[in-house]
Order: structure tokens, then C-alpha cells, then sequence
């Protein structure tokens, strides 16, 4: 006989909503503009995954915010996802260090400081790819069950390889 795998608690609130979607639960109104795509993921998907995040809080299922898990000093007022297609893997963060987040592939420079200066140090920020990740790999990464240690072995692949 074989032991169920535990579900990852992310998983477990994904279902929930899901299922609350299909029993007819509305979407709520996304009133900005599309965002640009993110990690392989669509603007329209991360739309849809903003309505599931929406949804899972109305129901009561997402954990409480607290400090920023980036500087951990600052109150988390959002939440980072970096891997789309598992939306409720995610990281409280404040809104100045969600726009970093968001900024880093642009200006690496601008983020190793932030990192240097700005994070403790063993940060879940240090783990992050510093080049978007394509559909295929994210889509790979998001059947692990931990995404964050998937996401670390992604980062020092990718390191080993530059160094080749
Ligand atoms: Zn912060």
C-alpha cells in the first residue's frame, strides 16, 4: 500500500476556490489594464490568478499577510506570485519591494544592491532566476511540490550553465 503524498497547502486553497468558481462563484472585476506577461504566463492568466487570489480571501482561506517577506521590516500589504501557474504559492511582500521584484530582470545592477543592502540573508529573494523563466519551465516547476526549492535547483542550474 502507498502513502498519499501530503498535498502542499497552497494546492489544497487552489482547490477550494477552484471549486467555488465552479459552483458558480463570480470573478471579481479586474479594473486596470492587462498586465504584461510574467514567468511564461500570459497577462490574461495572471488576470484570471488575481481573481482566484480575490476569491480565495472573500472565503476566508488565504493566510494573514504580516511583515513583508522581502525586507521584512516594512507591513506586506500584496503578495508576490513567481510562478503563475501554482497562484497560491505566494509571498507577502510590500509594495515597494513587490515593484523591485518585478524590476529585477530590467536592472540586475539595481537588484544585486537591493539584495546586498536591503534583504537578510538567507532571503527567498537570493533563490529568484535572474532571467524570465520560460512557459515550459514554469509549467515543469509548478508540478513540484515545494516551488520554492524547485525554483532554488532552477536558479543554480541556470548558474552552473553561465559559468560553463
Ligand atoms: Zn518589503
Amino acid at each position: 500500500m502507498t502513502v498519499p503524498a501530503e498535498t502542499p497547502a497552497d494546492m489544497v486553497i487552489e482547490r477550494q476556490v477552484n471549486e467555488a468558481i465552479a459552483s458558480g462563484h463570480p470573478l471579481p472585476r479586474w479594473g486596470w489594464p492587462q498586465p504584461p506577461p510574467y514567468n511564461g504566463a500570459t497577462g490574461a492568466e495572471r488576470v484570471y490568478v488575481w481573481q482566484q487570489n480575490r476569491i480565495g480571501q472573500m472565503l476566508g482561506l488565504m493566510p494573514r499577510l504580516g511583515t513583508c517577506s522581502a525586507c521584512e521590516r516594512r507591513k506586506a500589504e500584496g503578495s508576490h506570485g513567481e510562478i503563475y501557474f501554482r497562484p497560491f504559492a505566494l509571498h507577502p511582500v510590500c509594495r515597494s519591494c513587490h515593484a523591485r521584484i518585478h524590476r529585477r530582470y530590467g536592472s540586475p545592477g539595481t537588484w544585486q544592491d537591493f539584495l546586498n543592502d536591503g534583504t537578510p540573508a538567507g532571503s527567498w529573494l537570493r533563490i529568484l532566476p535572474m532571467k524570465p523563466i520560460s512557459r515550459v519551465d514554469a509549467l515543469e516547476i509548478a508540478k513540484r511540490p515545494d516551488v520554492l526549492k524547485a525554483l532554488a535547483e532552477y536558479s543554480a542550474a541556470l548558474q552552473a550553465g553561465k559559468s560553463e
